[in-house]
């Protein structure tokens, strides 16, 4: 006899019968010995609705009263399965979080959990009852009562806290899909379902897109060892089970917020190829990465910049082992593609990273890092960042201070770099982002903090930022040099995050600021893809053969996303789960 928590999505709650469906189960699970505890969504498309009122009243509401208006679909869906349970025989009882007093930070909208009293649950526990809670919602403190929500999806968040809270026995996370797929099945029915997953390829996954499972819900079962399985409450399959460390106690404070950041690594071995005036059109990524990867190259970063006129900038770091070799190919390769194709070669360059869970969805991390390194004095040649990771290429010369200062200024000890995981698949899933905007400052002075000024600016505005780019090509400003910066940010945010800019960028004195809307970000996510040659060619490959043109490339150690424009966004999703087979697993 054991806990176990189930939560249930939107969908799975959406009708009546639906919800009957639900009590039927969980009875079921109830009979088999089992104590259970049911964490529930809103029904239906009810948050949706209910924010469409909220906008209709005012376009710009109020993040306290939106909250008091959103929680509310939850407290009517854990009523209805209250309700549907007793109608079974099944003693049943629904809480909202007030009721349980789920302490959450004062964040309206995306308020982080900091403590969950588990004496209440335990209590109705013991007197044979079902405990039903309402996901999504907290209260900002014991003594005002303030109600908060945790963001959108953020039910599964709500579950694998609770049942990290509780010490349950497995999380069940029930919703209108088999399990986790290798990508989503509405855009491409062909995915197929995975048997396990990592936390690292999940987080990367869900917050590149696959809203199956909210980052924040991993980040808490990787922090605690909570066992998560993802399944269909339509049929009996097993789903897809998260693979979680070891067990650990969850403390009476900050279960959210533990530290940013874990530690500092070093790769010491890189050196950086820089392409400049590559011509921009289809296919040139694949010809360039398939002939390295056809003489087995392991290609690391990649970098692909905003294009200018009719040609892109790719850089790209191999282990400086290989450079000599790569370089040999790449000067073979570049005559055929014009005169102004030229190549630079930087042998000494080393990788420093910051690494930890507590950073996912947290702006202004990066940022910290990026103005930590400019303040020292050391310029960040290239920028990788992953939902666990943010990499930042530099001069050799400078490692070992910049390890020293983002040790200091985060307060973490200095990693060991990790060890090479190989052996598994190394694509494990796609995902697409359609709802992403790129923005793109063009002349950013070229020194030291330029660009940490611009993304502090965007964390105190609060917008999260993804897929950085600093283009390679050099603009001279009145004698000064300038590089393009490019990133990514939710279109919601655009708004916000130019207002946040203006200023910025004012006090710079650079830049002038381009959004597009028109682009769609798609990713390939698997944690054996590191130190494998080819699976960026392949990618690359799968767009170029379907004529879609890449406008940027990010990669980090176990993904790679590309921009491509907006409405060939599903296709070149398809293209890209076909190129890897994911199809036939
Ligand atoms: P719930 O209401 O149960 O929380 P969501 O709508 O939030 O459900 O998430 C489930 C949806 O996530 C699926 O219907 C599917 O369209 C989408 N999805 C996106 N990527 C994936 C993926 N890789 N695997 C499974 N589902 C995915
Ligand atoms: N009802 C909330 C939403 O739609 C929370 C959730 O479903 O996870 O975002
Ligand atoms: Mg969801």
């Amino acid at each position: 006899m054991g806990l176990i928590v189930q939560k249930y999505g939107g969908t799975s709650v959406a009708t009546v019968e639906r919800i009957q469906a639900v009590a039927q189960r969980i009875v079921a699970t109830v009979e088999q010995g089992h104590g259970v505890v049911v964490v529930v969504s809103a029904m239906g498309r009810t948050t949706d609705e209910l924010l469409g009122l909220a906008k209709a009243v005012t376009p710009d509401p109020p993040a306290r009263e939106l909250d008091m208006l959103l929680a509310t679909g939850e407290q009517v869906s854990i009523a209805v399965v209250a309700l549907a349970l007793c109608a079974l025989g099944q003693p049943a009882i629904s809480l909202t979080g007030t009721q349980i007093g789920v302490i959450t930070e004062a964040d309206h909208g995306r308020a982080r959990i900091l403590h969950i009293p588990t004496d209440r649950i335990l209590q109705e526990l013991e007197l044979g009852k079902v405990v039903v809670v309402a996901g999504f919602q907290g209260i900002s403190s014991s003594r005002t009562l303030e109600i908060t929500t945790l963001g959108r999806g953020g039910s599964d968040t709500s579950a694998v806290a609770v049942a990290a809270a509780l010490g349950a026995d497995a999380c069940e996370i029930y919703t209108d899909v088999p399990g986790i797929l290798t990508t989503d099945p509405r855009v491409v029915p062909e995915a197929q379902v995975l048997t396990q997953v990592t936390c690292e390829e999940m987080l990367e996954l869900a917050s590149l897109g696959a809203k199956v499972l909210h980052p924040r819900a991993v980040e808490i079962a990787r922090n605690f060892g909570v066992p998560v399985v993802v399944r269909s409450s339509w049929t009996a399959e097993p789903g897809t089970r998260l693979l979680t460390p070891q067990r650990r106690t969850v403390p009476n404070r900050d279960l959210e917020v533990s530290r940013l950041v874990d530690g500092v690594e070093l790769d010491d071995q890189q050196a950086k190829l820089a392409l400049c005036n590559v011509p921009d059109r289809p296919g040139m990524a694949a010809e360039l990465f398939g002939a390295l990867a056809q003489a087995g190259v392991n290609v690391d970063l990649i970098i692909q910049s905003i294009q200018a006129g009719a040609t892109n900038d790719i850089a790209f770091t191999v282990q400086r082992t290989a450079v000599e070799k790569t370089e040999r190919l790449v000067r073979d390769l570049i005559p055929a593609w014009g005169e102004a194709v030229t190549c630079a070669v930087s042998s000494d360059m080393a990788k420093v990273s910051i690494v930890g869970a507590g950073m996912v969805g947290r702006p202004g991390v990066a940022a910290t890092m990026f103005s930590a390194l400019g303040e020292a004095g050391i310029n960040i040649d290239l920028i990788s960042t992953s939902e666990i990771k943010v990499s930042c290429l530099v001069d050799l010369t400078q490692a070992t201070q910049a390890v020293r200062v983002l040790s200091s200024s985060f307060k973490v000890p200095v990693l060991p770099t990790p060890p090479e995981t190989g052996g598994m698949m190394p694509v494990r899933g796609a995902a697409l982002d359609d709802q992403q905007a790129r923005l793109a400052i063009q002349r950013v002075p070229d020194r030291p903090g330029a660009a940490a000024g611009l993304f502090l600016a965007l964390a105190q505005a609060r917008v999260s930022v993804d897929m950085i780019i600093q283009s390679e090509r050099v603009t001279w400003v009145q004698e000064r040099p300038t590089r393009d910066i490019a990133f990514t940010i939710h279109q919601d945010d655009v708004e916000l995050a130019r207002h946040a800019l203006d200023t910025a960028l004012a006090k710079l004195a650079c830049g002038t600021l381009t959004i597009d809307r028109e682009i769609a970000k798609v990713s390939v996510v698997g944690s054996g893809m590191v130190r494998q040659a080819g699976v960026a060619a392949r990618m690359f490959a799968s767009l170029g053969q379907a004529g879609i043109n890449i406008y940027m490339i990010a990669t980090s150690e176990i993904k790679i996303s590309c921009l491509v424009p907006r409405m060939v966004g599903k296709q070149a999703l398809k293209r890209i789960h076909q190129g890897f087979a994911l199809d036939q697993l």
